[in-house]
């Protein structure tokens, strides 16, 4: 099959659907190409087709003629990188509320249209609001990878759809909200709908996990959680939260605990994508849970709430809510010296609020080599040694919910590529090399060009901003001798 030399497709009788993703329109064209991979269909025509970036695709998709209409209708459904949060349409969620490494579809939807739900790559998202149907994540016992560009077969044969008309038996708010948002581009009725998709998505998956199967349990015990259960008291009045919250005291906290207190008595708040802090909606949340509290345990004799806020944390306490391991944790408060006058006795060790604040910020900020890719454009491998030539820092032995290997502050990622990506404004012109391009037919290391641009050996000869991050950078032939 030949390739389109002006058009990355021969043909477009197929149009993107509403709420229909980048990566989905782009599998359908693979397909309607006679093509069985889109991981290589994409690499044929000069972009990432093993991780594909959703910009990137779009960005091809750009090029058909298609009406205005309906590349609006593709923007809107395809999830855009910016500062750190993903953008799809007017909404916004964070990297890991998010995934579209493997395919999750509802059977149903697909009986009805054969293509995908931006809706459905939500990751606490886990039925269809228009069927009632659970999503499917896995196909013949194995998860369905995007390289894969049909919809209605598996790679095996095995069918992907159900005609059979379903009916949902109960109406789920929080899959009808995730829907109407970013399938219609259109926010819910109620308390919720002035807020962003991020903060409604972290107290709901939080509080969510305090009940399992309709019955109140330690989060713990709910580890996947009720994320219906969590939406719906982020819509209930306040003193029907109150009372949510103490009956929960009385189900879950045996009475002894509860006398000791709100902190013995209140799971720590785990970790959750740095999105606590300024988020209302979980500030309300926590206010009525110490009211509902209150009325089943004893608050210390001075502990009010402000005080309860202000309260210092152990190095135990801070581990646990950061989820780093105490003598990591501890080796790398060190290494910031974000306590100059702490004594280092190990547990003793008291870490007021704002130094956690700090803390908790950097680390919300620390992403891991693999993920480093979605801002360079460039492998994990190719980008380390210029992290380790000391132009970002890089921080190692900082496990971070039990994930090891070195991280990166992705400010300080995005700043590096910036640098670069703004050292010549000039278009691209024939004849010039990408740094892929350039890497090999020099044979060296991609890393070893960027290397030789850093120090100043070599300067870009042109960049097209439409390409993600490094891959943008265009250089002369004979700039690397
Ligand atoms: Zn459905």
């Amino acid at each position: 099959m030949s390739i389109n030399r002006d058009l990355p497709f021969s043909q477009w009788r197929l149009r993107p659907e509403t709420g229909e993703p980048s990566y989905s329109y782009f599998a359908r064209l693979v397909a309607d190409e006679g093509h069985g991979s889109m991981k290589v269909y994409a690499t044929e025509i000069g972009i990432n087709g093993r991780n594909f970036v959703p910009d990137e695709l779009l960005h091809v998709l750009q090029q058909l003629p298609l009406s205005k209409e309906e590349h609006e209708r593709l923007a809107n459904a395809t999830p855009v990188l910016r500062d750190g949060i993903y953008h799809i349409g007017r909404e916004k969620v964070r990297a890991k509320q998010l995934s579209f490494r493997q395919r999750r579809f509802c059977p149903n939807c697909l009986g009805d249209k054969l293509y995908h739900r931006i809706q459905w790559d939500i990751v606490v998202a886990s039925h269809c609001p228009i069927h009632g149907t659970r999503l499917i994540d896995l196909v013949d016992g194995k998860k369905l990878g995007w390289w894969w560009p049909h919809f209605d077969v598996s790679p095996e044969g095995e069918t992907l759809i159900n005609r059979r008309k379903v009916e949902p038996e109960q109406f789920r708010p929080f899959h009808e909200m995730l829907r109407s948002r970013l399938e219609l581009g259109e926010r819910e009725q109620g308390p919720t709908a002035e807020f962003e998709l991020f903060d409604i998505i972290e107290p709901a998956r939080f509080f969510g996990r305090y009940r399992r199967e309709g019955r109140f349990v330690h989060p713990r015990e709910s580890p996947t959680g009720d994320i219906e259960a969590g939406f719906a008291l982020l819509t209930t009045p306040h003193s029907e939260r109150v009372s949510w919250f103490a009956a929960w005291y009385e189900t879950v906290i045996d009475p002894q605990t509860r006398r000791r207190g709100y902190a013995a008595s209140t799971p720590s708040v785990a970790k959750m994508n740095g999105g606590r802090a300024n988020n209302r909606l979980w500030e309300a949340l926590e206010q009525a849970q110490q009211e509902g509290f209150a009325r089943v345990g004893t608050l210390g004799r001075k502990r009010t709430r402000r005080q309860l806020d202000r309260s210092d944390r152990t190095l135990i306490e801070a581990s646990r809510e950061l989820k780093v391991p105490p003598k990591a944790l501890s080796r790398f408060i060190s290494k910031l010296g974000l306590l100059p006058d702490a004594k280092w006795n190990g547990d003793a060790l008291s870490i007021d609020p704002a130094t956690f604040q700090t803390l908790k910020l950097i680390i919300d900020d620390l992403i891991t080599l693999p993920q480093t890719t979605a801002i360079t454009g460039i492998p994990g491998h190719e980008f380390r040694p210029v992290a380790r030539a000391g132009f970002i820092q890089e921080i190692t032995e900082l496990p971070i919910a039990g994930v090891k290997g070195p991280k990166y502050r992705a400010g300080e990622v995005e700043q590096l590529v910036e640098r670069l990506r703004t050292m010549t404004e000039v278009s691209p012109t024939e004849g010039m090399k990408t740094l892929l391009g350039l890497a090999r037919t020099k044979g060296v290391s991609t890393a070893a060009i960027l290397l030789a641009t850093l120090n100043g050996g070599i300067i870009p000869a042109g960049v097209d901003r439409s390409r993600v991050g490094l891959r943008s950078l265009y250089f002369a032939d004979w700039a690397y001798a």
